[in-house]
């Protein structure tokens, strides 16, 4: 039996018979108006592009399963985590964070590492890097220093002069510098890659009780990474080297793994934390608040379409479900803010609907319209709030605790007041962290950056940057300071 062939059609359904020669007057003559596919074709060309994250713009993604191993039900009342061996599907999308869409996959750089969970509470979001730490404290700073990472205006090239002028000029940022140009910053693949969340949040359990949480995912690969020289010469070589690997890898059905973790903090513990608990330039040091076992998490399926799942993927650290929570970590709170506003910007109001998007739950809302809306639009529900004849309720089970403020007063405050400590851990992380060979390639990865600094304002930018570095470690600035060939007095 002949296999039945599908019919070419419009994009409303005409069945069209002709797809590569537009309707001209004569074999030579100038194209009619009324080849109405031709401006279908051309028009919708036009159109394929949407705007591009303005972070995080080159990134690859695959589905997979969490699954649950420890019990966690002391400090979590999320549904997901009821029961061991519970299981839920996953989508995750890794990134670089400062380059357009076509830019190189090993540049030096943070990778984004943003987990979906669809779980029967809805979606969970968990927005992370591959770096527990950050560059700022505050979002009011975000988009100054994101503009630093991006092109210098007039040039249009990358600028190491704004990048260290900016760093030097808020040492808060001496951390992740620090992970930033260790070898960490440019990592062999994403399958090699620690993910965390970052940011200090919460997990209520069913007493209604809160603790604070930090999450970790460690890679089961193992930690690899590219030296300077390396990742320099496979962004000659192979533009799309990450996501090859992963999607050759999962091809393969070598199935990347993460062990999820949770460092946990009482409220009482925050209160006499050395440093701000919900600072995102600090870690919680592991020894004090060692990691515990919650789950795995296992990659196994590349989309079958990338734009359709990758390009249109929304994740929102705002996004949480019932017992799990945000915390007043400032940084936190700005991406609950800005995260949903960028997605309605690039995909619009109605981003939720688009398939990866969509959580695995009932949604019932009075929200209505709105571009692109393709879900049943409430139908003939009623479309406002209260009302007399559906059966929409508010469910008070799912009210979080009250939280206790440890002030009355709204001000504009010093977002270092009384945590002005930016040294010590980068310090630990020099010393103590780093082995040997390590710190050099920290160092010569620094030296090579700092070489970048141009312009009259040269010298004062890098004798203040290493004033930072001297403060966190004395021998890694003079060896710096060695390496620019430049004369260093603390
Ligand atoms: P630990 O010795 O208990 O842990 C050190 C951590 O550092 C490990 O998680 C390790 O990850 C990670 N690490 C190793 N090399 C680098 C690097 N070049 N860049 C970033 N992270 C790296 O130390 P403490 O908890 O006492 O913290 C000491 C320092 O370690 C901190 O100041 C911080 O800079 C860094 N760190 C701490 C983390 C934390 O949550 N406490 C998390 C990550 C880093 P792995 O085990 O996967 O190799």
């Amino acid at each position: 039996m002949a296999e039945k062939k599908k019919k070419l059609t419009t994009a409303s359904g005409k069945p069209y018979f002709e797809h590569e020669d537009s309707m001209t007057v004569g074999p030579h003559g100038p194209i009619l108006l009324q080849d109405y596919i031709l401006h279908e074709k051309m028009a919708h060309f036009n159109r394929e592009r949407i705007p591009e994250r303005v972070v995080h713009a080159k990134g690859t993604g695959a589905f997979g399963t969490f699954t649950v191993t420890h019990d966690i039900t002391k400090y979590t009342k999320a549904k997901i985590f009821s029961k061991v061996g519970n299981k839920c599907r996953i989508f995750i999308r890794f990134s670089t964070v400062g380059g357009e869409k076509g830019s190189a996959d090993t540049e030096r750089d943070p990778r984004g590492f943003a987990v979906k969970f669809y779980t029967e509470d809805g979606n969970w979001d968990l927005v992370g890097n591959n770096t527990p730490v950050f560059f700022i404290k505050d979002p009011k700073k975000f988009s100054d220093f994101i503009h630093t990472q991006k092109r210098d205006p007039k040039t249009n090239l990358k600028s190491p002069t704004m990048m260290w002028d900016f760093w030097g000029l808020n040492p808060e940022s001496l951390h992740q510098v620090m992970i930033l140009f260790s070898d960490r910053g440019t990592p062999y693949s994403y399958r090699h890659t620690n993910g965390y969340g970052s940011h200090t949040f919460s997990m209520v359990n069913a007493k209604n009780e809160r603790v604070w949480v930090k999450f970790h995912l460690k890679t089961q690969q193992g930690i690899k990474n590219f030296t300077g020289p390396e990742a320099e010469a496979m962004k000659a070589k192979d533009m799309d080297w990450a996501q090859r690997d992963l999607v050759e890898a999962i091809g393969r059905k070598e199935f990347p793994k993460w062990a999820m973790k949770i460092q946990v903090m009482t409220d009482e513990q925050a209160k006499s934390f050395h440093w701000n608990p919900f600072d995102l330039t600090k870690v919680w040091p592991h020894s004090d608040y060692p990691l515990m076992d919650i789950g795995i998490l296992e990659l196994n399926e590349i989309p079958s379409n990338y734009f359709r799942d990758v390009e249109q993927a929304a994740f929102a650290p705002a996004h949480v479900v019932d017992g799990i929570g945000y915390s007043y970590d400032k940084m936190l709170q700005g991406r609950l803010l800005s995260y949903p506003d960028a997605h309605r910007y690039r995909l619009g109001v109605n981003y939720e609907q688009i398939p990866v998007n969509r959580p695995i739950t009932e949604v019932n809302n009075y929200q209505r319209d709105g571009y692109m809306r393709t879900d049943s639009n409430g139908d003939d529900k009623p479309n406002y709030a209260p009302n007399s004849f559906d059966d929409i309720v508010a469910d008070k089970s799912y009210k979080d605790p009250p939280q206790k403020m440890d002030s009355e007063w709204a001000d504009y405050f010093d977002r270092n007041e009384n945590d002005d400590d930016h040294f010590t851990q980068p310090g630990m992380l020099f010393r103590k962290v780093m082995a040997e060979q390590e710190r050099a390639n920290t160092i010569s990865n620094i030296v090579g950056s700092m070489s970048g600094i141009t312009g009259p304002k040269r010298e004062e930018i890098i004798q203040r940057q290493l004033q930072h570095f001297y403060k966190a470690d004395k021998e890694l600035a003079q060896k710096v300071a060695e390496g620019l060939k430049v004369n260093f007095k603390p």
